[in-house]
């Protein structure tokens, strides 16, 4: 049973749309890359769960906790009446190996050693639970879910899966049933869920509403192609039809996901999209799915 959900993170739903609309750096890119590749491997893992006994469980995916002075984030937490599973979610890709405490990939680059970090979540975590009066022993795992990742010289007794073990491990769990007082502990763990990361600022490169390349994007495969046809908008690059309605509200998003702070108008929409239409259409579009606030020249949308 899920209790919370996993969303897309904000930053990677901005950087998906920078990506269209600026030059990203070489760095941004493959930070981009990287997060995609960790979100796509958690989500696999969700359904993995969502497969398995273990989806009798609590569910919390992707939380972000506060202990004190210090944030902790859990990719995804199972809540069961006697025991508490925490799972670290990596994606890593081709040849590892271990020479004591440390973690170097096949050409010997040292990597973080992911236990320490697994180490420091899980203290948190059992600190800050019993503080919600949930009083249960905490076994936490790395999950390795990209199936050509391999270790060498990997102590057995290490509290990692690896993707040959994956679906074994988690027909293991038992199924378990539920009762109200443990799914309102599990409700309370989820408020405390920080919604912005207080990082993920460091994960966006810098723009303004100046240096952003302006016009309409397909829905599809993103280009700036786009014409606008009757009710309809084609791309010119891969053919993609989408209905106009639906195209806007989805460009009014894009602008408020990079601009939360800017007023949504005709004039500020009518720019962002670039598109040859009329602006009363408009109007009647962002008056059908935002409240209107004010009036004349002072009219804005939310
Ligand atoms: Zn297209």
């Amino acid at each position: 049973m899920e209790i919370k959900r996993r969303t897309v993170p904000n930053h990677l739903k901005v950087c998906r749309v920078l990506r269209q609309r600026m030059k990203l750096a070489d760095e941004a890119l493959r930070q981009l890359q990287s997060d995609e590749k960790g979100f796509e491997g958690e989500c696999y893992f969700d359904q993995l769960i969502n497969r398995s006994p273990a989806s009798t469980y609590l569910q919390l995916q992707d939380v972000l906790l506060k202990w004190y002075q210090s944030t902790f984030q859990i990719d995804s937490v199972l809540l069961g009446p006697h025991i508490i599973y925490l799972f670290d979610v990596k994606t890593f890709e081709g040849e590892f190996y271990i020479e004591g405490n440390r973690w170097f990939s096949i050409t010997g680059k040292e990597i973080n050693n992911p236990i320490h970090q697994l180490r420091r979540s899980e203290a948190l975590f059992c600190s800050l639970i019993e503080t919600l009066g949930i009083h249960l022993p905490v076994e936490s795992k790395i999950i390795f879910v990209h199936p050509e990742f391999t270790l060498y010289q990997a102590n057995r007794n290490l509290p990692i899966i690896l993707p040959t073990k994956l679906n074994a491990y988690l027909k293991s769990i038992e199924p378990v049933t539920v009762d109200r007082s443990l799914i309102e502990k599990a409700q309370k763990l989820a408020s405390l869920h920080i919604d912005r990361s207080p990082f993920e600022q460091l994960k966006i490169p810098s723009y303004t509403y100046e240096s952003l390349k302006k016009g309409m994007t397909c829905g599809m495969c993103g280009e700036r192609s786009v014409q606008v046809q009757g009710k309809n908008l084609v791309c010119s690059w891969c053919e993609h039809q989408e209905n106009l309605e639906t195209g806007i509200i989805r460009m009014v998003e894009e602008y408020r996901l990079l601009f939360p702070n800017r007023l949504i108008t005709v004039s500020s929409i009518s720019d962002w999209c670039r598109l040859n239409i009329d602006r009363n259409k408009l109007y009647r579009i962002l008056r059908k799915h935002y409240e209107m606030v004010g009036s004349g020249k002072n009219t804005f949308y939310r």
